[in-house]
This record gives structure tokens, sequence and C-alpha cells, in this order.
């Protein structure tokens, strides 16, 4: 095991699963494959069209089964096996594919494709495959009040207090395949910074927050991830 064990926070965004075929929030022609983000993923959204936000989630968790984690996903798997101090990993991704990888301190602060939950009695659950045509609580017996378990635009991320104090013990944050467009998260590094960790960006291209990061590399994470895994492992 390591013999500087020390604490890190990872937060990953679409960028580490775009390798694996996930298209990401604002593509380069600044849609999520093919709709406004704010047609799919707000709470109005689906209040005005129940019927295309969740054929377009039932798309989206359909897709999982045609991908794979990549070499980014791989290396943040083996980390969180090797490394001997507190780590965590944080991700915007509702994906499964840091799980598939075999991640396991791992929370997913907007939600995940494969969960659900009922509008009537409030329980998480599993998602069926489908939720379009009108899938069953499995806990009350409701009818039609499944949703996908998803923060969408203008409500509460998920588990930000245990964020929060990890992120106030950190030594190390480092931030993967993000915009720094999407707040809480966006926030992060510097409220790392703040309590003295050191941070560093991996990312495609300069994300909005990268001067708030002590070190910025770019290029894509199925390269640059293991190669920041392997020199951290040694
Ligand atoms: P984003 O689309 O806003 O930003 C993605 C970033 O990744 C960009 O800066 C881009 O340059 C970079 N990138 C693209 N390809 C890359 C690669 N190969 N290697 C490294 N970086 C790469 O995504 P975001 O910041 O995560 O936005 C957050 C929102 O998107 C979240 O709410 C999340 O739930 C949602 N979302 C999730 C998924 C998913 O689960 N895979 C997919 C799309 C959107
Ligand atoms: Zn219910």
């Amino acid at each position: 095991m390591h013999d500087k064990p020390g604490n890190i926070v990872i937060l990953t965004g679409a960028g580490i699963s775009a390798e694996s075929g996930v298209a990401t929030f604002r593509g380069p022609d600044g849609l999520w494959e093919g709709h406004r983000v704010e047609d799919v993923a707000t709470p109005e959204a689906f209040a005005r069209d129940p019927r295309l936000v969740q054929n377009f989630y039932d798309q989206r968790r359909a897709a999982l089964a045609g991908v794979e984690p990549n070499a980014a996903h791989l290396a943040l798997a083996r980390l969180d096996r090797e490394w001997s101090g507190d780590l965590l990993l944080v991700t915007q991704n509702v994906d499964d594919l840091h799980e598939r990888a075999g991640s396991r301190r791992l929370l997913h602060m907007h939600g995940e494709l494969r969960r659900a939950f009922c509008l009537s009695c409030d329980e998480r659950q599993d998602s069926p495959a489908t939720l379009i045509e009108g899938a069953t609580c499995a806990a009350c017996g409701a009818s039609e009040a499944l949703r996908p378990d998803i923060v969408w635009f203008g409500e509460m991320p998920y588990h930000m207090e245990r964020i929060e104090e990890a992120l106030s013990g950190a030594d190390l944050f480092v931030s993967i395949g993000t915009s720094g467009a999407v707040y809480p998260a966006a926030g992060f590094v510097r409220v790392a910074a703040a309590h003295g960790a050191r941070t560093l960006e991996l990312n495609l291209d300069p994300s909005e927050g990268t001067s708030f990061f002590d070190e910025a590399r770019h290029g894509p994470a199925g390269t640059l991830v293991p190669q920041w895994v392997d020199s951290l492992l040694g």
C-alpha cells in the first residue's frame, strides 16, 4: 500500500464518459442528444411534457447497455482499491460506468439513471427499464408515479453535507471531464483550495474554472487519468 496516505477528493463530469461513447451535456451544438437542456432537465419540463422527459431518460438508460467503462474509469477504480488514505469520488454523471469499473467510495450527486423515485410516497427504488408507460411503485403500488431519480436544474444535489465535509479535509482535489458550468459542483475547487487542498484539473480543454486550479492538464481523460493514477501510486 501507499506510504504517503492523503485525503483525495475527485469530481467527475460527463467528459470522463465521452470516450465510452456517452454524449456530454453540451455537445458542440450546445444540445444534449439533440435537446435543449431546459426541455429535458428541469422540473418545469417534466410538468409540461412528462412523456418527452420520460422518453429522453428511458433512451439514456437503454444506451447504458451498449457502453463500457473506459481507461479513465478503470484507473479511478484501481486508485480506490489501492489508495490507503481517505478517498471520495463524487460524480455528476448519471451513468453507472464508475461502479461498473469497480469504484466503491462513490457518490452520485445528480442521481442515477438506473434509479427512480415515487412522486406519491417518495421511496427511491431501482428503475424499471422504461418509465414512459407508467411503471408501478414497488413501495406503495401507485401507478404512473415513478420519475427518474435525476437531480434536475433547480433541484438540490444529493449528499452535499458529506461532500463538503470531504472537501474541507482534502489534501488533493482533482476535477475530471467537467465544464465547470454547473453549480454547486463548479465551486468545489474553491472550497477545497480555501481549506488548503492542492487542486488539479484534467479536462479535454480548459474549463470555465480552470484559473482556480493550481495545475491543469488538458487532453483526453482516457490518457490523462491513467497517467495521473500511475504517478500517484508509483
Ligand atoms: P459538460 O458536458 O458540461 O462538460 C463536459 C466537459 O468534458 C467539457 O469541458 C469537455 O471539454 C470535457 N470533455 C469532453 N470529452 C472529454 C474527454 N474525452 N476527456 C476529458 N474531458 C472531456 O458536463 P458536466 O460538466 O458533467 O455537466 C454536468 C451535467 O451533465 C450533470 O448534471 C450531469 O448529470 C449531466 N450529464 C451526465 C452524463 C453522464 O452521466 N455521462 C452525460 C451528459 C450529461
Ligand atoms: Zn410509491
